[in-house]
């Protein structure tokens, strides 16, 4: 069993510098047990225009390294992660309360965007071209200048690393908005930055919440904005970011379906859909949220349920973010049992001995809802399934592309014709195959659809690079007897 530990107070991150000017105004409390385990500042306008001022006076320097100077950087800093893997392993489990090895998981990805990231160079390869004898046109990808990215809580050490090293590695310099409730990784971020050589100001963080996102928003020197958290805050940050006329794409939240057919693998399945609902507590945005059982799916429903009942809170099943997620999430399970559906496997009432203190809601498995109900429709994001029955492939479609959501879908089947009709017919935009978490691993990139994302292209991978960088196009002619461009 771990220790939680009380951690230093956060603070501001500027200029390479903690700042100590910030009111320390928010307790963050470890979901483990319900702690207090340190204090963050509730930052203010003036403070984020701090750290823009900063990051706007690192980017000359910054942005005319080069690139293999700029990656040496995050080769380093991707060899601290690994280093330091055991400690940023415990810090995510103490914000954010996920087991051990949903932790662990969440560094080790972590590393694998950095990868990505120091690859860039292989990547972009500028283009060259004699466009008329003696004249030659170059396109090159510049960066924008100061960005910022703001991200949730459910994955404090990854998250931050689908923005960070793409948008820096490209010559960008940043202001960074971590979850008020989860800091303390980004804080970390930081300092291992730092150590491997970043220099001040290319990285700044600005605690708080909604006013330093509004700051980030109106702020006449940000570029760009990457947002991840919620649909309802993605649409206020994608508005109010690009009616400034900046950049901006922004994630939201999800509603996953996956289909079931009667002749999936019934073992391989109901581990599949379990693992999907109960990994990191169903906080995920990738989260199995409705199982479509299509036509006679009643043995996998059967393996579920014995799956769903050998998980332990507090041993394989962590806690949830907060005290109002845990009623928010057992109130919708009540709602739906109210409404006449079936519960299965009850987490509600869930208590851990020795964490009494703590927020955990045990697996749920919901059977027989319409597609009426708030469990179908509604993200609920915890440890919570909502099983709809249909009665064939096409009922199962419309079913899912019924979803304002559209981040990921799954289809469990051994038949190739099926799994293909779902791959392009379902309205999401990342998919697995008998695969309960289709998360694209890099270089594929990241993000979904309809209400799940706003903004052109996704957060990671190559989408990434269009992203964080314009293009300039220069036309060159040095030799003076050449023709001239047909243009000129
Ligand atoms: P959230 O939307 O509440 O918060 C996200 C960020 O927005 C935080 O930094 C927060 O301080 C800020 N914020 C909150 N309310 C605000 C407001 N009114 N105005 C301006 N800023 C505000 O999200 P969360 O609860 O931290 O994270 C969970 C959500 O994130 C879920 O909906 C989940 O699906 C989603 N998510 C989506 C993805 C994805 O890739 N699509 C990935 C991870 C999480």
């Amino acid at each position: 069993m771990e220790t939680i530990t009380k951690q230093p107070q956060v603070k501001n991150y500027i200029d390479g510098q903690f700042d100590r000017n910030g009111q320390n105004s928010m307790d963050i409390i470890s979901p483990l047990d319900g702690t207090v385990i340190s204090t963050l500042p509730l930052s203010t306008g003036q403070d984020v225009d701090k750290a823009v001022k900063a990051a706007k006076k690192a980017f000359p320097a910054w942005s005319s390294m080069t690139f293999k100077e700029r990656v040496q950087i995050f080769f380093r800093y991707r060899s601290l992660l690994e280093k330091n893997m055991d400690e940023l392993t415990n810090l995510v489990r103490i914000e954010n309360g996920k087991t051990y090895g949903e932790a662990k998981a969440e560094v080790e990805k972590s590393m694998e965007l950095c990868e990505f990231a120091v690859s860039i160079p292989q990547i972009i390869v500028n283009e060259v071209q004699e466009v008329s004898k003696g004249v030659e046109c170059r396109i090159e990808r510049k960066p924008l200048g100061v960005v910022a990215s703001i991200t949730p809580f459910n994955f404090p050490n990854m998250v931050p690393h689908w923005t960070v090293p793409n948008a820096l590695v490209l010559g960008n310099t940043m202001v960074m908005k971590p979850s008020e409730l989860v800091p303390l990784s980004t804080v970390r971020m930081a300092e291992l930055l730092k150590e491997a050589g970043l220099p001040d100001g290319v990285f700044n963080i600005i605690n708080g919440g909604k006013e330093v996102v509004e700051s980030i928003c109106d702020h006449p020197d940000i570029e760009a904005v990457s947002f991840v958290g919620s649909t309802k805050v993605a649409k206020i940050v994608y508005k109010r970011a690009t009616s400034n006329l900046k950049r901006c794409v922004a994630l939201g939240g999800a509603k996953n379906h996956l289909l079931v057919f009667p002749d999936a693998n019934p073992e391989m399945t109901a581990s599949n859909v379990v693992a999907s609902m109960v990994g990191c507590a169903g906080q995920r945005c990738m989260a199995a949220s409705v199982m479509v059982g299509v036509d006679k799916v009643q043995h996998i429903i059967d393996k579920m349920v014995i799956e769903a009942k050998n998980i332990v809170p507090g041993e394989n099943l962590g806690s949830v973010i907060s005290a109002e997620a845990k009623k928010r999430i057992e109130a919708y399970i009540s709602e739906a049992e109210a409404d006449g559906a079936t519960i299965l496997v009850d987490g509600r009432n869930t208590a851990v001995k020795g964490k009494e203190g703590g927020y955990y809601v045990g697996p749920t498995i919901i059977d027989h809802v319409t597609t009426d109900m708030s469990v179908a429709r509604e993200e609920i994001f915890g440890p919570v399934i909502s099983i709809v029955r249909a009665k064939d492939l096409d009922e199962a479609i419309e079913i899912e592309n019924g979803s304002n959501y559209g981040n990921a879908a799954a289809v469990f089947t051994q038949s190739g014709g099926l799994a293909k009709q779902v791959m392009e017919r379902a309205s999401a935009g990342m998919i697995g195959v008998n695969i309960g978490v289709p998360v694209p691993r890099e270089p594929f990139s990241f993000g979904g659809w309809n209400e799940s994302k706003f903004g052109v292209g996704d957060i990671t991978g190559r989408s990434s690079i269009e992203f964080w960088t314009q293009n300039k196009k220069t036309t060159v002619k040095w030799n003076p007897e050449a023709r001239t461009n047909w243009m000129s």
